[in-house]
């Protein structure tokens, strides 16, 4: 009935791409916003429901992001449309009573992929249920620009854009103007509230007061040419003539172990913070004056709304390759793959160009969507209300039928 909490799940895989963190965002939102009125499930239904190949997404991942080329052959040779449809059919069929089964355990009233594998298969079975008229399907995006066709998929009831790119490539793909919106890519609701105080941070981070801070990472895994680039603004933040300091560096090497023990064993001439996995990056943000990161669609949304002028020094191939147009372009940031140019230029920043720096931070809040998560949820929130009281899942479901692809 009515009063009952709606339930929703939210697909996703931890392959990087900020699918984890977009997931989150929305679960955090929801419970900020509805409280009780929906219970919010974030499930790797593949991975609890399904065997191999789809199981294994996050491991093929990591192996294909260590060898680029692969990895660029893989996106792009499942770009086609008719590649990716033979190739979903496949497995498709065979994983249907999988996620069937996912479905009947959590009965969603509401299903969001943040996944670009997980339109086809959840929808072909929904389809086949006859469900489709009773559960909202939506699609969050989490590509800035440049994404993978697996995105799109007609039968949505909304597919969210981060950006006006990937919208008008939504309709390019047969989306029609009601399914698609665009308000941003889906942060965590404490990016978008906090009130932060640089000196405040810098007080209980334990950072230097009054020296400009450069933060370098490379998203949840911490990849990229980070331990070089540390090494190389370790050299240009020093001030040789004077003997001292004129910067200080925080490094945030997320789950990458062997990187932060690397790190950590350094001697150093400047001031330096060395950290693992970080929970509350929006002080780190909050601290710091400007970022070096791979292109990764969380890390630069999140630093837009800090303000920090950007330079990317990394992108994985075929996905993260449009993001790095979207921040340069802008006037956000910058592109650099040498670390002794980013290290250079990061010291210019702290010195003779501050007033460039200045500009890129304001160039960064223009493009920053920080109610992007709220005007998502608000809009699914609609869009439940609109479709009436969702019919209880599991009724309909009783029947364990599937027809043949
Ligand atoms: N992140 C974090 N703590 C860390 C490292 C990363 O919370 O120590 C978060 C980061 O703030 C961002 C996400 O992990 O929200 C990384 O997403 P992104 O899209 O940048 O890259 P991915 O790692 O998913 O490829």
């Amino acid at each position: 009935g009515a009063d009952r909490a709606k339930n929703v799940l939210i697909l996703m895989s931890d392959t990087g791409g900020g699918h984890r963190a977009s997931a989150e965002a929305i679960r955090d939102a929801f419970r900020i916003e509805y409280g009780d009125e929906y219970k919010v499930l974030v499930k790797d239904l593949f991975m609890e429901h399904a065997g191999w190949p789809l199981n294994d997404m996050e491991r093929s991942y990591k192996f294909l992001v260590k060898h680029a080329q692969l990895w660029k052959v893989a996106f792009h040779s499942t770009s086609p449309r008719w590649v990716h449809n033979l190739y979903l059919a496949a497995i498709g069929s065979f994983y249907a009573k999988k996620v069937e089964a996912g479905l009947k355990k959590y009965k969603p009233d509401i299903i969001i992929s943040v996944h670009p594998l997980m339109q086809h298969i959840p929808l072909w079975v929904l389809k086949w249920q006859n469900l489709q008229k009773k559960v909202v399907f939506i699609t969050v995006i989490t590509d800035l620009n440049t994404c993978h066709p697996t995105w799109f998929h007609v039968g949505v009831n909304r597919c969210y854009c981060p950006s006006e790119e990937v919208a008008k490539r939504a309709s390019l793909d047969g989306l029609e103007p009601w399914q698609i919106r665009v308000f941003g890519l889906p942060i965590r609701p404490s990016f978008c509230h906090a009130v932060l105080v640089k000196g405040e941070l810098r007080q209980e981070l334990e950072m230097n007061p009054e020296l400009p801070a450069v933060l370098l990472m490379g998203g949840g895994e911490g990849m990229g040419p980070v331990k070089k680039t540390a090494k190389a603004l370790g050299e240009s933040l020093f001030n040789k003539e004077h003997g001292e300091p004129i910067g200080q560096l925080v490094v945030i090497c997320g789950r990458n172990q062997t990187l932060r023990d690397a790190l950590q064993d350094m001697q150093w001439k400047i001031p330096v913070k060395v950290n693992g996995f970080v929970t509350q990056m929006e002080k780190w943000m909050g601290a710091c004056d400007c970022i070096i990161t791979k292109a990764g669609p969380g890390t630069i949304a999140e630093a837009l709304i800090r303000g920090l002028p950007i330079i990317l020094n990394d992108f994985i191939p075929g996905q993260e390759v449009g993001n790095v147009p979207y921040v340069v372009e802008n006037g956000a940031g910058v592109f650099s793959k040498s670390s002794k140019q980013t290290a250079t230029l990061v010291a210019r920043w702290f010195s003779s160009e501050s007033e460039e720096l200045k500009k890129m931070s304001e160039n960064a809040l223009k493009l920053a969507q920080p109610d992007a998560v709220f005007d998502i949820i608000r809009d699914i929130h609609e869009l439940a209300q609109q479709q009436g009281p969702l019919s209880q899942i599991s009724e309909s479901l009783t029947s364990s039928f599937i027809q043949p692809v």
